[in-house]
């Protein structure tokens, strides 16, 4: 068997990112010599308030150009709102990297850790966002979408959806869904936004054709967010525009059991990026209280979408062990202060590792 090595980048970030992140690095080094999978080489690289400071630019172009030669990297959060201008008015660092690397599925899944914790018990759910387009459309990309105001007391906002964009999205959706409960649901607001969710939701519909295995339905997003809150244990995979999926994933967050703990990727064809959906938390930053889970768990993500792009299934137990190890670390009472205990980031990632190298 030959194992490659896969080269994955480490972005600290900002705030709790530098304490977050390595926990995340040491963790998965566990689990992947617990699965008896190939190792990885990581690749530390400057972004964010760091880079400022060194590089005198957020985003360095070299920066940029490590990360097309790697296999996916590991993100923390940034605390752009704080750069001094002119970084500050810039695109923030995640979304300029999302946009550079054409990252257009933002999947983000809401599984209850702990069922005493979640609104709605019993929650496993992924919400895949279309992560390019809608009323968020980049706005150099498509000219003339976006907002403006053409009067002082008039704003306008225009959104765009493409054919191409819905399909590969939609594809996204549906390989997951098979590789899960063969369920999914789109969301959507057809009967307002008639042109472009309409739009949307038919071309879903269309690829859906190609799964005969997998059961789709479809519902308005406000009609959504009514069953969810209802029955979210009954749903597989989410599938939705930009925006919707926006709101929608916070929403399922926080009835898995809090968005604090929410985990995702943003993922191309050939790239992926793991990321807390949580921010940096500058006001506990450096104190050894920041909650580690989120972005383990991102991380946990990208080796299952390494496993997958690669039929490489030791790492895909490997990202099995890291969410059972959490779960179990969880359960057992090690939490952080947010989720109500006494547990400091090393304790609880120390926790995590361990349990990790004993399943
Ligand atoms: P952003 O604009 O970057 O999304 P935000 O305004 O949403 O930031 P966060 O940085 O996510 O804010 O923080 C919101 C609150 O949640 C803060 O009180 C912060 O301390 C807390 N918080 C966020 N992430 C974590 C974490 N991983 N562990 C513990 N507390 C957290
Ligand atoms: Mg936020």
């Amino acid at each position: 068997m030959t194992t490659k090595t896969y080269r994955l980048g480490v972005l600290p970030g900002d705030g709790i990112g530098p304490e977050i992140v390595p926990a995340s690095v040491r963790i998965v080094d566990a689990a992947l010599a617990a699965a008896g999978a190939g190792a990885v080489e990581w690749v530390d690289l400057p972004l964010g308030r760091a880079a400022i400071d060194e590089h005198g630019d957020a985003v360095p172009a070299a920066t940029l150009e490590a990360l097309a030669d790697l296999d996916g990297w590991l993100l923390g959060p940034h605390d752009s709102a704080a750069y001094p201008e002119p970084h500050r008015s810039k695109l923030n660092p995640s979304g300029t990297i999302r946009k550079h690397f054409d990252l257009f599925a933002n999947i983000r899944p809401a599984k209850a850790l702990d069922d005493a914790d979640a609104i709605v018990p019993g929650t496993d759910l992924v919400v895949v966002r279309e992560n390019t387009q809608g009323f968020y459309a980049d706005r150099s990309t498509y000219r003339g979408t976006g907002e403006y105001m053409p009067a002082p007391d008039v704003a306008i906002a225009m959104g765009i959806i493409t054919r191409p964009a819905v399909e590969r999205i939609a594809r996204q959706a549906f390989e997951l869904a098979r590789r899960r409960r063969r369920k999914v649901t789109i969301v959507h607001k057809a009967n307002v936004l008639k042109l472009t969710t309409g739009l949307f939701r038919d071309v879903c519909r269309e690829v859906a054709a190609d799964y005969p295995d997998v059961a789709v339905d479809d519902y308005h997003i406000d009609a959504m967010t009514v069953h969810l809150l209802r029955r979210a244990a009954e749903f597989d995979v989410l599938v939705t525009e930009n925006m919707f999926g926006d709101i929608l994933s916070d929403l399922t967050g926080e009835i898995a059991g809090s968005l604090g703990i929410a985990p995702s990727i943003n993922a191309s064809h050939d790239r992926a990026m793991a990321q807390a959906a949580h921010g940096s938390a500058p006001d506990i930053a450096g104190q050894d209280k920041a909650n580690p889970t989120a972005m383990i768990l991102s991380s946990a993500m990208l080796l299952e979408w390494l496993g997958g792009r690669h039929g490489d299934e030791a790492l895909r137990d490997a990202a099995a062990l890291i969410e059972k190890g959490v779960a179990a670390t969880v359960q057992a009472g090690t939490k952080t202060a947010d989720m109500g205990g006494t547990a400091g980031t090393r304790e609880f990632a120390e926790s995590v590792a361990t349990t990790v190298e004993r399943l």
